[in-house]
């Protein structure tokens, strides 16, 4: 059965590359939520970047002028400590590879911050990485900590260069143990299907608005929503027709084209 726009009840979004880039609001940006607002459709923002806060992605959001509550943004470090807190009670010792914001959520949901004793080692990005710190966390994983990342992308897009980002890290703790990550965030479902169960949504009736094929498609593939890719930020047309492990369902070149389409599908 052809995908039809009428059958999305919620909506997953990225954020970089699809209503921002860099400090910039993309076109449609504050339209998209309005729309959906408007329609009574569920949303809620994912983002693989655990670096920061949902109140501090608030705040980024409200210097674009795009308002959002802080319960509907879904950061990969969110993601992750809801995870832990699915499989191990409060007070269990985290031996954490991560920027204070990833720290501050795990720490929220009542788990101490540990050392190489940890029965957990979470890894996501970290600016501050050093030998110390990768040292304590191999340590801890060969003692037989469970091992978590919170998003597996190897780099991370500035203006000008590609630096290392969590997936980096990640990979030179599987190199030092030979112990593969349970990861939370996209392309794995995991983090996916937290913010179907917050919004009350299946599968079914949801779909994921993302730039890029290899996280955002092929996470919401693997989660079995519909998928709509804009072009707005890392892939390009050409990549999602060669894609096909996971073609999206919808290509737009940008916001405003899905706007115009999904407004005219509801009439
Ligand atoms: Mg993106």
């Amino acid at each position: 059965m052809a995908a039809s726009l009428t059958q999305i009840r919620s909506l997953l979004i990225d954020l970089d590359g699809v209503l921002y880039r860099g400090q910039t609001a993309l076109p449609g940006a504050a339209a998209l939520l309005d729309f959906l607002r408007e329609r009574g459709l569920g949303y809620m923002l994912v983002t693989n970047n655990s670096t920061l806060t949902p109140e501090q992605f608030r705040q980024r959001l409200l210097g674009m002028g795009i308002d959002v509550p802080t319960e509907l943004i879904m950061t990969s470090g969110v993601a992750t400590a809801a995870y832990l807190a699915s499989v191990a009670p409060p007070g269990t010792r985290v031996n954490v590879v991560g920027e204070p914001a990833l720290i501050s959520e795990i720490e929220k949901r009542g788990f101490v911050m540990g050392g190489r004793e940890s029965r957990y080692v979470v890894c996501g990005w970290d600016k501050g990485i050093n030998f110390e710190k990768l040292k304590t966390a191999t340590l801890a994983i060969r003692d037989g900590a469970t091992f978590i990342g919170t998003n597996p992308d190897k780099t991370y897009p500035l203006e000008n260069d590609i630096i290392p980002g969590a997936g980096s890290i990640i990979a030179s703790l599987v190199a030092a143990t030979d112990v593969e990550p349970i990861v939370v965030g996209k392309p794995e479902p995991l983090a996916l299907e937290q913010a179907m169960r917050i919004l009350g949504a299946t599968p079914a009736n949801t779909a994921i608005l993302g730039d890029r094929l290899e996280t955002d498609i092929l996470g919401g593939r693997r989660a079995g929503m519909r998928t709509i890719l804009v072009l707005t930020g890392i892939s390009t047309a050409e990549e999602a027709l060669a894609y096909t492990i996971a073609p999206p369902d919808w290509v737009y070149n940008d916001l405003p084209a899905l706007l115009t389409d999904w407004a005219a599908a509801l009439g």
